[in-house]
């Protein structure tokens, strides 16, 4: 079987320090991460910024941003996440009946499950709950 491929989008915000740090080239090179740099703000005085994407195998892209952490580059992720509020939610059910992926189910004890997997970030889910449980976050 083959290592499932992903790619992520993150946005690394390091110390002018580490900005001498070959962080693209080990990330190529040990890991076996393609990289994409998207932009990038680099300046000697100030904190560093790099936008970058990466793809490669889920586990060695998993362990190079272990690497960038080890570090102490700040690794935060670009794409976008919904976020279900339990403790907001009623279990109505409305959001199910939008949700054209079947990412929103009702479980046996009628309590809504959100399945991550399937979700495709359409937004609707946000917009038809009364009680604004569900949040799509950066
Ligand atoms: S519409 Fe909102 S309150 Fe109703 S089940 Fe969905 S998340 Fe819960
Ligand atoms: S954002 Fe769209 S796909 Fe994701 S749970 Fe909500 S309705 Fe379903």
């Amino acid at each position: 079987m083959s290592a499932e491929i992903v790619k992520k989008k993150l946005i690394l915000s390091f110390s002018p320090e580490l900005a001498e740090l070959p962080i693209t080239y080990h990330l190529v090179k040990d890991f076996d991460l393609v990289v994409n740099i998207l932009r990038a703000q680099i300046s000697p005085e100030k904190e560093g910024r790099l936008m970058l994407e990466l793809e490669g195998e889920k586990g060695k892209l998993e362990r190079g941003i272990s690497y960038l952490q080890s570090n102490k580059i700040r690794v935060d992720s670009l794409e976008k996440e919904l976020f279900h509020d339990k403790e907001l939610c009623v279990n109505c059910g409305l959001c199910v009946g939008v949700c054209a992926s079947r990412a929103l189910v009702l479980d046996e004890n009628d309590e809504l499950k959100f399945i991550k997997e399937k979700c495709v970030m359409c937004g609707i889910c946000v917009k038809v709950c009364p009680r604004r449980a569900f949040k799509i976050e950066l």
